[in-house]
Order: C-alpha cells, then structure tokens, then sequence
C-alpha cells in the first residue's frame, strides 16, 4: 500500500514521489531514479532570505523560480517507446505506484461518475449533504459522464468543495495486455493506456480550464506498468482503502455502517470510494446518516489534493 508523505517523499521501495519528484519526472520523462529525485532539496538554502530581515522585493528576488505550470506531459510515441515492451508484474487495486491511502490525518472522500447507459446520473442529494455539512469531496468523473452533463461538470469544477479528478475515456481497467475487471475489458496496450488517460485529461482541461492531478481508472483495477505510464503522464493514480457503496448496489444502512468506519484515531488517510452517479442506490441516504456523527467524533475530511503537498 502506497502512502503520501506529507514531507512529499515516502520511504519504502513502493514510496510515491513528491510532488517535485513527479514534475520532474514529467519534465525529463526518462528519469534515471527516483532516489536522485527524492533526495534534491525542494529549495536551496541559500536562496531563503533571513526571516523578518529581508525587504519583501528583495526577498521575492532571490526566491527559487518555480513553474506555474506543469510541463507538458510526453507524447503518446513517447509513452509507447517507453512502456511497450515492459511486463507487468501485479494486477489489481494496490500495485505498485498507486495510491491507496494518505499520510494526512484527514479522511478523503472520493465519488465516482462512471457514465455510460446507465451511469450518467448525477446524484443531487448527495451533493447537497456534502455542501450542508461543508464536506469536502474528490469527485472522479469519465468522459462519457462529462458527455452528457457538460454544465454540470463546468459547475462541480468551479465549487470549492470539490476537486474534480479524471475518471478515463471509456472506463477501461488500466492494462497494458488486456486483463479485464467485473467483466469490464481493459486496456490492451501502452497506447490505449495513454489514450484512456488523455483523450479525458484534455476534454477536463478543455471543460474546467484546469488539469486534473489524481486518475482513477474504471473499476480502479490497474497494473504495474499502466500505474507507472499514470505517474510519467503527471497524474496520480488512485485507488481506495474503504469500499462505502460497494459499486453504488449497497442499501443505505450498509453504506452507513461502512463509512461510520471512518472513526477518529482508525480512518486517519483513509481513501472512501463510493459513487455521484446512481440517485436511485442507497449511497446518499447512507452518507447523510453517517456524516453528522463522524463530524461529531471528530472526523476531518479533505480533498485528495490537500493531502499531498504541491
Ligand atoms: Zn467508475
């Protein structure tokens, strides 16, 4: 299981880089090692004024340079060149390079909108829970949601509370040989992979105006090489560590007891995956029922992004 550091480094040979770390590797995409990243200091010493000594311009003037962008990620020929002929050796919702919990002591609570025939509702009573109680929440969207709800998206990008992350193309499993999911085909190679990821990063970009930092891929079943093409593109993949609407078919006195798990001191990083998509399941219902009572015990929430140090 792989953790953020709130250091933006971790330890253990399945750590994540820190947010520096990712940029670069982005930046020069054959990147000789982690390690070499990990250990370059996020700014130099020298450059830090003295505090409470230094006039603000001066100051500002001998502050690192730091890019307001991302660079662009590499192209899909990159990506194939690259992964192509790597083989994946795990398969599932923790491999190596996907995140599944964080180091912060807030809870993160993530909703999937998987679209399609019969997954491009949007659930309203839930939405309206999380703004009553001032919840934060990660929201995963896929194309064929943004599809069909195009100034719903434009709207849940702009609100504060939420933090839109990329939910794929087509709600592949993410694979680079073609392993499926609940019946659900993946991927069939590095350049679908790429395809899956993209093809819905740049309609949210298009949509939202920004990029979306954190990928979730359809039914978040992902391999190790996928997870790595994930990483090289500049996203986070993401999986989960508490199931709270088991896919969206538990009734709401499950879903409830599921995240009333989410208790001070135990749910500390957890990662809750249920869904915004299915009004007529039991996840709203659920959620209203157990949210005042962690709220009360304690429980803090955030979104993913405010979990991981830019
Ligand atoms: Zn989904």
């Amino acid at each position: 299981m792989t953790e953020f550091q709130p250091g933006g480094h971790s330890s253990g040979q399945k750590g994540l880089p820190g947010r520096r770390s990712l940029l670069a590797i982005a930046a020069g995409f054959a990147v000789a090692g982690l390690a070499a990243c990990a250990e370059q200091p996020a700014s130099s010493p020298a450059a830090r004024p003295a505090p409470g000594s230094t006039p603000v311009m001066e100051a500002a003037s001998q502050l690192p340079v730091v890019p307001e962008t991302r660079p662009a990620p590499p192209s899909k020929s990159q990506v194939v060149a690259e992964f192509s002929a790597r083989k994946p050796v795990s398969w599932g919702l923790d491999v190596t390079g996907v995140v599944s919990k964080t180091a912060s002591p807030h809870a993160v609570l993530t909703f999937d909108a998987c679209g399609g025939p019969h997954g491009s509702d949007c659930d309203q009573r839930l939405l309206k829970t999380l703004r009553k109680l001032n919840v934060p929440a990660t929201l995963f969207v896929n194309g064929r949601w943004i599809k069909a709800n195009p100034g719903l998206a434009a709207d849940l990008a702009a609100d504060p509370l939420f933090e839109l992350g990329n939910h794929g193309f087509q709600h592949q499993p993410l694979s680079v040989n073609g392993r499926s999911a609940y019946g659900i085909p993946g991927t069939a190679n590095a350049g679908e992979v790429y395809d899956e990821i993209m093809r819905n990063q740049e309609a949210m970009e298009r949509l939202c105006g920004k990029s979306p930092r954190f990928f979730r891929a359809g039914t978040a079943y992902y391999d190790d090489v996928a997870a790595a093409i994930t990483n090289a593109l500049g996203l986070v993949p993401v999986s989960f560590t508490l199931n709270g609407d088991g896919g969206a078919t538990f009734p709401a006195p499950t879903v409830a007891g599921e995240v009333g798990k989410i208790a001070a001191g135990r749910g500390a990083g957890q990662i809750v995956i249920s869904h915004f998509n299915q009004p007529g399941s039991g996840t709203a219902e659920g959620y209203a029922r157990a949210l005042p009572g962690l709220l009360d015990r304690g429980v803090t929430f955030a979104r993913l992004g405010d979990t991981l140090p830019l």
